[in-house]
């Protein structure tokens, strides 16, 4: 594997970074995760908006211009080889002293790998996962805006210890004001008498790619698709409910809490969207 550092190529095992660098001291930085299906790398651009948005919330000046970082990421994704791949891009403040002032970090470090990613086995995404609601909160954007894709995943970290303690593979949070917001890497959809429902994201949820992707293509087959903000509640009724994220695609939830959905089995809508999915993420990408 080759792991592109501001610039050059190391390998990866020589592909380190400073104690001194913010990413790691302070969680200052910003990241993108990018999948590659079939050598085309999906919703490029997209990801890479995303990537300067977040940058242009914190500040943080990304030594190349976008269209120098998609042809970066292109190149890193050649280089490696892969036709199948998961691209992790990832801008840190960079080095600097010890007190938390960014204006100490002269230059971002810009990082993007290129690896495989598994999320779920094959037979969870036949079978459908299992999934609990946990006490950790979703930051609701009265502080940091969960749209900025930032290093400070601390919620979503204990979100997922929450989930491993339980013997679950994925767990959702609620905002403060007992919300649903999303998963710990993904968002989240419910179908109730066949429309279907995802929070708004002012309501704490990243604005997932994925997500857009789903909700056009549910449009374009002919569903009905409301950001509408629902409780646990309303999850534990649904007639279907699915998660979708860059690493988990779409895959379906058949219990919450306990909570049977439907009869236990993914439902019809979100397999005919896995379907439209896999379709289209071959077909449409940068290759
Ligand atoms: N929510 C969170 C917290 C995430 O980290 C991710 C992963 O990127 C998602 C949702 C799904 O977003 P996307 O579809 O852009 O990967």
């Amino acid at each position: 594997r080759w792991v592109f550092m501001n610039g050059e190529y190391k390998r990866k095992e020589e592909a380190t970074v400073s104690v001194f660098d913010h990413g790691f001291l302070y969680g200052d930085g910003i990241f993108e995760g990018i999948r590659v299906y079939d050598g085309n790398i999906f919703r490029l651009k997209e990801h890479i908006e995303r990537l300067y948005d977040s940058a242009k919330s914190i500040l943080l000046n990304i030594p190349y211009t976008i269209e120098e970082m998609e042809t970066a990421v292109v190149e890193a994704v050649r280089k490696n080889g892969l036709r199948d791949a998961y691209i992790r891009l990832v801008v840190s403040r960079g080095v600097g002293d010890l007190s938390l002032n960014p204006d100490s970090c002269e230059k971002a470090n810009v990082i993007i790998i290129v690896d495989q990613v598994r999320l779920f086995s094959k037979e969870l995404f036949e079978k459908g996962i299992s999934v609990i609601t946990v006490p950790t909160r979703r930051n609701i954007p009265d502080a940091l805006d969960p749209k900025i894709k930032s290093l400070n995943y601390l919620n979503n970290i204990l979100v997922r210890i929450e989930a491993n303690r339980a013997g679950v593979a994925e767990a959702i949070m609620l905002n403060s004001h007992g919300y649903v917001t999303e998963g710990s890497g993904d968002n989240i959809f419910i179908v109730k008498r066949g429309v279907i429902y995802t929070p708004p994201t002012y309501l704490g949820a990243l604005e997932g790619i994925t997500r857009g992707v789903i909700m056009e293509l549910a449009e374009k087959q002919g569903y009905t698709v409301k950001e509408q903000p629902f409780t646990r509640h309303d999850v534990y009724v649904a007639d279907e409910v699915f998660l979708t994220g860059t690493a988990a695609e779409v895959i379906s939830v058949v219990d919450v809490d306990g909570r049977k959905i439907g009869n236990g089995l993914p439902g019809p809508i979100a397999k005919e969207l896995m379907a439209e999915f896999h379709k289209l993420v071959k077909v449409d990408g940068v290759q």
